[in-house]
């Protein structure tokens, strides 16, 4: 099974500061065709997002629930799952306060996945991402990915075997 693993906020619906309301949800212009093309290609979905406003108590679990909802109903295509970091070391909320193996760029998400599904062909699956963690995140687990750039690279720059791109619609050329 071929999977294109999804970073959420940034890419699949336009990054919001810490979004946590339905109404407040706007797709990337360009992410529902990218989503077709890779249906047609054989692509399962999976987004991994890490979601720090849980541990810093900026939102709720429901409310995240609710966002979340809208946001897959309103995408041509299916996800498969979708994996969550609710953790941050500094949160005030005390049960999602810690350091955790989960929250990009540490690989717990996918592994997650990888667990979930062992069926996943690494060789053929891809991360889209808009942070160098993100990216980091597949390099660790043996993806590729593709850094839909904005944001800025850091110290750290970027896995070898990821591609920059400035605007979804390139990917699928380049796959
Ligand atoms: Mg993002
Ligand atoms: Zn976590």
């Amino acid at each position: 099974m071929k999977v294109c693993f999804l970073d959420r906020d940034g890419v699949i619906n336009v990054d919001v500061h810490f979004l946590h309301k339905p109404e407040d949800v706007k797709i990337v212009r360009s992410f529902p065709s990218l989503m077709s093309n890779l249906h047609d290609q054989g692509f399962q979905f999976i987004i991994v997002t890490n979601q720090s406003g849980l541990a810093r108590g900026y939102f709720q679990w429901e409310d995240f629930q609710r966002t979340h909802q809208e946001i897959l109903k309103q995408l041509p295509h299916p996800i498969l799952k979708t994996y969550v970091c609710p953790h941050h070391p500094e949160g005030i909320v005390d049960r999602f306060r810690e350091v955790c193996g989960c929250r990009k760029p540490e690989p717990g998400l996918i592994h997650c996945a990888l667990l979930e599904y062992p069926q996943i062909d690494l060789e053929g699956s891809i991360l889209i991402g808009d942070s160098p963690r993100d990216c980091w995140s597949a390099n660790t687990c043996g993806i590729r990915s593709f850094y839909l750039s904005g944001k800025p690279v850091g110290d750290k720059g970027l896995p070898l075997n990821c591609t920059a791109v400035d605007d979804l619609y390139k990917i699928p050329g380049l796959i």
